[in-house]
Formats: structure tokens, sequence, C-alpha cells
């Protein structure tokens, strides 16, 4: 076995401590009722390729107010039931909020819904999916039933101030981070956090106001984005998440060299694989190994990497947290 590909049991340096956190409070045999206060399109565009909307939910005098933190996930369940007679099946989705929820007291909690559309192969149907399209069509005063809170590992370290943090969002992915960046705010963190956000258009950039905002007022924030469909002013060629690591490695590699670093991905499943292709090359071989380990039948070569080969031969060490889906 070489350096590079030592089991994960192997001790990595700056391993984070994570909190205690509630979970399933609320189960899915009895969903709870709440109630929509808010929902708003939070695309940079009104017009954009995607639907994407940031629903609130007054969650007050249920198990679920003051019960979560920043990066847990909350059920949804679609009223109505299946063609089998069954009641739907619950959908997650990701709290937007920070701990406190929108308004610092934990009554209300977000989150950014994409409405599933799709034209299916074959006979061309329009399928709208069941949860999303039911979610962003909710309107202020209507009931939505949760279940909840779920997710104890996609969490920020119990003490924020002893690392540094490199976000990496594609679409919805944002939600959790905008609730993290809110929590390291609130807690007048002094670190250094990265955020890279992913989006097809510029039109599609998720709560791009809010972190320019952040990024303008907070100097240990930065906020850079990848648009993967078109150029832009400050963006010669299209780029993917990873595209934009490795063009910004001249600031990001000094960071992610660091002991103190944690990394977060978050979004589309698939979008891991080219992230952890570019960690890999991106950083010395003594140094990949705080965020990967790979066994010794996975080719040298990450091009040859397959996303199929995660978590069992590429693996992620407890300084890399991953949410896909
Ligand atoms: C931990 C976690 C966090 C998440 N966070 C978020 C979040 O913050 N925001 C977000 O938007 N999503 C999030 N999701 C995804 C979310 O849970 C749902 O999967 C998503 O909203 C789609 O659900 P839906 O009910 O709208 O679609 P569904 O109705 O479940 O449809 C999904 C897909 O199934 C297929 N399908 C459905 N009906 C048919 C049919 N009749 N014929 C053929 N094919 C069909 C289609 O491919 C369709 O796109 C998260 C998921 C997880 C696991």
């Amino acid at each position: 076995m070489t350096s590079e590909q030592a089991s994960h049991t192997v001790e990595t340096p700056g391993l984070p401590e994570l909190p205690e956190v509630r979970q399933h409070l609320v189960s899915p045999a009895e969903p709870v009722p709440a109630r929509v206060v808010g929902s708003r399109i939070c695309t940079a565009a009104r017009k954009a390729a995607g639907f994407v909307r940031h629903v609130e939910i007054d969650v007050s005098g249920t198990p679920l107010e003051g019960a979560w933190r920043a990066g847990q996930s909350f059920g949804v369940v679609p009223p109505g039931t299946d063609e089998n007679g069954r009641p739907h099946k619950l959908r997650l989705y990701s709290i937007a909020s920070p701990t406190g929820g929108e308004r610092a007291d934990g009554k209300v909690l977000a989150t950014t819904v994409k409405r599933t559309i799709e034209e299916l192969p074959g006979d061309h149907r329009l399928i709208l999916g069941l949860c999303s399209n039911y979610l962003c069509d909710l309107q202020e005063g209507d009931t939505v039933h949760l279940t909840g809170p779920a997710g104890k590992r996609f969490l920020l370290p119990t003490d924020p101030s002893a690392h540094d943090f490199v976000f990496i969002a594609t679409g919805t992915g944002i939600a959790p981070f905008r609730g993290m960046l809110m929590d390291l705010a609130a807690a007048g963190y002094e670190g250094k956090a990265t955020l890279i956000m992913g989006a097809p258009y510029r039109t599609d950039l998720l709560y791009d106001d809010e972190l320019r905002t952040l990024d303008r007022d907070h100097a240990w924030f930065t906020y850079r984005t990848a648009i993967s469909r078109e150029i832009t002013e400050n963006q010669p060629r299209p780029m993917y998440v990873q595209d934009r690591l490795e063009a910004d490695a001249e600031t990001l590699r000094p960071m992610l060299a660091s002991e103190r670093t944690l990394v977060y991905i978050c979004g589309i499943a698939g979008m891991e694989i080219g992230v952890f292709r570019t960690l890999w090359t991106l950083l010395p071989p003594e140094l990949r190994t705080q965020y990967l380990r790979i066994t010794e039948d996975v080719p040298p070569d990450p091009a040859l990497w397959d996303r199929r080969m995660i978590p069992r031969q590429i693996k992620p060490t407890k300084r890399v947290f991953m949410e896909v889906y």
C-alpha cells in the first residue's frame, strides 16, 4: 500500500468535532401541521431556466420549534395517496435557515425548492414531480405536514473558529450553506470560508444578492460562481464547480493544504466525483489524503475514476461532508 492508498482508518489531522443534534422528533407516521408564511422566487432572475422558490414555514407549537441546526433536513408529506391507495411517501428538503430560523426565534424554517419538471423520453409526456410542485404551489397561510429533523453529519463543527471552510454547491445544494453561513456570521466568525456556487446560467444562481452582500460585508467570506452553460464577463469559458476549484487554485490550494480546512459538497448527485478528481490533482500526494483515500485497485489517474467507486474504493475522510441527491 502506498501512502496515497492508505485505509480511511488512518488518522487524519484536523478532524472536526460535531455537535449533538436532535433527529426524528416527528415521525413520518404522525407528521405535524405547520403553516406556510412566505414563498418567493430565489433565482437571480425571475425568468430563469429552473423554477426555484424559497419557502418559509412556521413550525411554532410543534416539536420542530427550535429543534434543528443549520445543515439538517426536514420531511414533507404531500397530501393524498398513490396509485395503490397508500399515503404518499415523504420527501426530504434541506433547511436553508440558520439554526435559529428565519427570525432568530426558532419558529420559522425555510427551504429552497426546485420544481421537478421533466419530459419523458418515448411518449414525451410531461412529468411534474409531486412534492416539489406541491410545495412551490403552496400559498401563504396554507398548511403543510412535516417530519424531522433529519441528519446528524452534514453540520458545522462544534467550534467553527477552529476551522476554515470550502463549501461547494450546485443548484438547491446551496440551501444548507445559506444557513451555515448565516450561523457563522452571527457567531462573529473570523476564519476563512469560500463558497463555490454552480448553476447552468447566471439567471439560475440562488440567493445571489444575499451572498454578494455577505461577501462585501465580511472579510472572512469569498463567494465564487461557476456557470456551466454560458460564458460571462469574468468567465471566458463555461465552468463546472470543479473547474472553478481549479481556476482558483492559487488561493484555494494553500487553504486546502491547511489542517484547519473542511470541505462540504451539496447538490446534484454526480457532482462529487468531479470535485474529488480536482481535489486529488490540485494537491500534492502528502496533502490529498487529508480529504480522500483510495484503495489499491483504483486507477492512479483520476480521469479514470467512476462515481460508483465512492465510498468503498474512493473514501472521503471525515474532513469531507457530502450530501448529494
Ligand atoms: C437529504 C436530501 C435533501 C434534499 N434537499 C432538497 C432541497 O433542499 N431542495 C430540493 O428541491 N430538493 C431536495 N431534495 C430532493 C427532494 O427530496 C425530492 O426528491 C425532489 O423535490 C423531487 O421530488 P418530487 O416529489 O417533486 O418528484 P417525484 O414525484 O418524486 O418525481 C421524481 C422523479 O421520478 C420520476 N417520475 C415521477 N413520476 C413519474 C411518472 N409518472 N412516470 C415516469 N417517471 C416518473 C421522474 O424522473 C421525476 O423527475 C433533497 C433530497 C435529499 C435526499
